[in-house]
């Protein structure tokens, strides 16, 4: 494949992934998703200032780690994107982030009593136990969005070496090696959020073992799955109209 090829594919890709995180209500109005520039890994691709719900390949744009647009062309960005560029910067491994504010996921960023774990085998990729940062322990009083790098850098700080952290009060962050791969767990997280509550006022729930969480998410992260689910959520979300 020629590099335009390439890069034309990859953000037919992205905008795909746009359409499928409406369609399955992981983002709103908000929330976005960039995957890393596939020519330059300190460069990363990311829409515009608008709801996933609508966003074409004339919305995606390019930025630096640093979160500088390459070439705006009078297109207004997200303020959220330090997220993405820390989290790439970061975290060589990860090739795409999700940014979402899921209602069924934000209580469990806000209850120091419930921590988000496993609870079923598709979302064993959500890991043994999710972390949750706060905005307000470093830098105070904010009105919880992360638009400086030394907060997303904070926040990446809080992910690690694994592929979601909870943000207090305000939703999620999602890592992933691809596009699909950090789409399924963007998806998978909050179908696990709204499981666990379920199980939760039944008593008290069972949850995976790490031993079923590493089986499982070799098995839910291989190209036969992620293609699968893939094919599935973008004949749902119209995306061979595109
Ligand atoms: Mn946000």
């Amino acid at each position: 494949m020629s590099t335009t090829a390439d890069l034309a594919a990859t953000i037919r890709e992205l905008v795909h992934a746009n359409r499928i995180l409406a369609h399955e209500g992981v983002v709103d109005a908000f929330g976005h998703v960039s995957v890393r520039h596939p020519h330059d890994p300190q460069r990363y691709l990311l829409a515009c200032s608008r709801s996933p719900a609508i966003v074409t390949a004339a919305d995606i744009m390019e930025f630096t780690l640093e979160g500088e647009a390459v070439d705006a062309r009078g297109r207004r960005p997200y303020a959220e994107r330090p997220i993405h560029g820390a989290v790439y910067e970061m975290r060589p491994d990860v090739n795409a982030v999700v940014h979402n504010h899921a209602y069924e996921v934000v209580p469990f960023s806000v209850s120091g009593a419930a921590t988000l774990r496993a609870i079923t085998h598709v979302s064993a990729v959500i890991g043994a136990t999710v972390p949750v940062w706060d905005i307000r322990d470093k830098f105070g009083d904010t009105n919880l969005l992360v638009v400086t790098m030394a907060q997303g850098r904070d926040l990446a700080a809080t992910l690690g070496g694994g592929r979601v952290a909870l943000m207090r009060g305000h939703g999620c962050v999602v890592a992933g090696g691809t596009v699909r791969a950090a789409v399924n767990t963007a998806i998978y997280l909050r179908v696990n959020a709204m499981l666990q509550q379920q199980a939760m006022q039944l008593g008290d729930p069972q949850f995976l073992s790490s031993g079923e969480i590493e089986r499982c998410v070799e098995l839910q992260l291989s190209a036969l799955a992620l293609d699968r689910a893939w094919e599935y959520w973008s004949a749902r979300a119209g995306c061979s109209a595109l």
